[in-house]
C-alpha cells in the first residue's frame, strides 16, 4: 500500500530520543529550549514557545491574544476541526467565510464584510502549505485594529513574498503531530515577534506560573508543556525541513507535470508571491472527469494506493459551532470535490508513477 503519510525515522530520532532517556531528564527542559530556538531561525520570528500539540498552541495564542467571551473571529470553514475549536475553548465565537476557490485559503474581500464591532481576531490557515493571502490580511487588521493569527500547522518551511509563515501575523501557531510536514508525535510550537506574547504563553502553558517564581501564579493556566523527549525528535526533524520540503515539492511537481492535461482534473495552483511545502497535494475533480470523486478513492485503494479528503465536512456544518444556515458555496464545492494523493518524501520514483499511470488510464 502506498500510504498517504509515513514519518521518516532514522537512526538519529533513534539516537536523539536515547540520548534523552539515559540523561534522566524527561520533562521540559534543555531539548525544549533548543527547539524554540531553532524555530525562531526557521520562522525568523523573535520569540518562540512550545506546547504539547497544535491545538494547544491556538488556545494560548487566542488566549494571550485576550481573546474572550463576546468577541468574533473570523476563520475558514474549509479546515481541519483544530482551527476553530480555540475559539470556542476561549468563550468567543467562530465566524466563518467561504474560501478563495483557486488557493483553497479563506478570502479576504469576505473577511472584511464579516467585520462587526465585536470582531477581534482573523485566524488564517495556510491550508495544504499554501500561505493565506497576508498582503490583504495585513492590511484588514491594520484597518480595523485585529490581530491576525496565522494557523501554520500544515506550513512549515513555506514563504509569503519571501518571508517565511510563522512571521505573517502577530502569533503563528505550528503543529508537529506525527503526519505533519516536521513532526515528534505530538507537539506545537507559538511563534511571535511581540515579547509580552511571548511572557504570556510561557506562563500559559505552565499553570500560570510567574517565570523563574516557583509557586507564584498570577494567571489562570494550563499544563501545556512539551517533553525533552518531543523536543529531541523534532529538533532532529527540523534539521531536514529543507530536504524534506525540496523532496515534495519535487513529488508534487511531477504529479502536475502529469496530471495537468487531464480532463476533469484540477491541479494545486502556486501564486507567484507564494511557496507551497505541499503538506498535501491536492487535486480537485470536477464533472468532466469520468469518475466521481468518491469513486476515484475506490479505485485507487483497489490498486493499492490511499488518498484522503481534507476536508469532507465544512466546519459551519458541525454541530457545536453553531454557525447557523449560511452557505459558503466555494467550501461546499471543495468539500465534494477535493482529494488529496501521497506525495510525501518517502515516496520512490516507482511509487509516483504507479500513482499517475492509475489515474491516467481512467
Ligand atoms: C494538525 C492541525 C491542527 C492541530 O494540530 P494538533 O497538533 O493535531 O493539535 C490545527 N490546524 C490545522 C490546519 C492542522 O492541520
Amino acid at each position: 500500500m502506498i500510504s498517504l503519510s509515513r514519518p521518516i525515522i532514522t537512526a538519529r530520532e533513534l539516537a536523539a530520543v536515547s540520548r534523552v532517556l539515559k540523561s534522566g531528564h524527561l520533562a521540559q527542559g534543555r531539548e525544549v529550549t533548543a527547539l524554540e530556538s531553532e524555530f525562531t531561525r526557521v520562522t525568523q520570528a523573535k520569540y518562540a514557545v512550545a506546547v504539547c500539540n497544535g491545538t494547544a498552541a491556538l488556545h494560548l495564542a487566542l488566549l494571550a491574544a485576550g481573546i474572550g467571551v463576546n468577541d468574533e473571529v473570523i476563520t475558514t470553514p474549509f479546515t481541519f476541526v483544530a482551527t476553530a475549536n480555540p475559539i470556542m475553548m476561549v468563550g468567543a465565537k467562530p465566524v466563518f467565510v467561504d474560501i478563495d476557490p483557486g488557493t483553497y485559503n479563506i478570502n479576504p474581500v469576505l473577511v472584511e464584510q464579516a467585520i462587526t464591532p465585536k470582531t477581534r481576531a482573523i485566524i488564517a490557515v495556510d491550508l495544504y502549505g499554501l500561505p493565506a493571502d497576508y498582503t490583504s490580511l495585513k492590511r484588514i487588521v491594520k484597518k480595523h485594529k485585529l490581530i491576525l493569527i496565522e494557523d501554520a500547522a500544515q506550513s512549515i518551511g513555506a514563504r509569503y513574498k519571501n518571508i517565511p509563515t510563522g512571521n505573517l501575523g502577530d502569533l503563528a501557531c505550528f503543529s508537529l503531530y506525527a503526519t505533519k510536514n516536521v513532526m515528534c508525535g505530538e507537539g506545537g510550537v507559538i511563534t511571535t515577534n511581540n515579547r509580552n506574547y511571548y511572557k504570556l504563553l510561557r506562563q500559559l502553558r505552565h499553570h500560570g506560573q510567574q517565570e523563574g517564581k516557583k509557586y507564584r501564579y498570577v494567571r489562570l493556566g494550563y499544563n501545556y508543556r512539551m517533553t525533552d523527549l518531543q523536543a529531541a525528535i523534532a529538533r532532529v526533524q527540523l534539521g531536514r525541513l529543507q530536504t524534506i520540503t525540496k523532496k515534495r515539492q519535487f513529488n508534487a511537481r511531477f504529479l502536475t507535470h502529469k496530471l495537468k492535461y487531464v480532463s476533469g482534473l484540477v491541479c494545486p495552483e502556486i501564486p507567484v508571491d507564494c511557496t507551497h511545502v505541499f503538506h498535501q497535494y491536492t487535486l480537485r475533480i470536477n464533472s468532466q472527469f469520468s469518475l466521481s470523486r468518491d469513486e476515484l478513492q475506490q479505485l485507487l485503494d483497489k490498486s493499492g494506493i490511499m488518498s484522503g479528503v481534507h476536508y469532507p465536512v465544512p466546519l459551519n456544518e458541525v454541530a457545536h459551532f453553531a454557525a447557523g444556515s449560511k452557505k459558503f458555496k466555494e467550501t461546499k464545492k471543495a468539500s465534494k470535490e477535493v482529494v488529496s494523493l501521497p506525495v510525501h518524501p518517502l515516496l520512490s520514483m516507482g511509487d509516483l508513477r504507479k500513482i499517475v499511470d492509475i489515474i491516467k488510464r481512467i
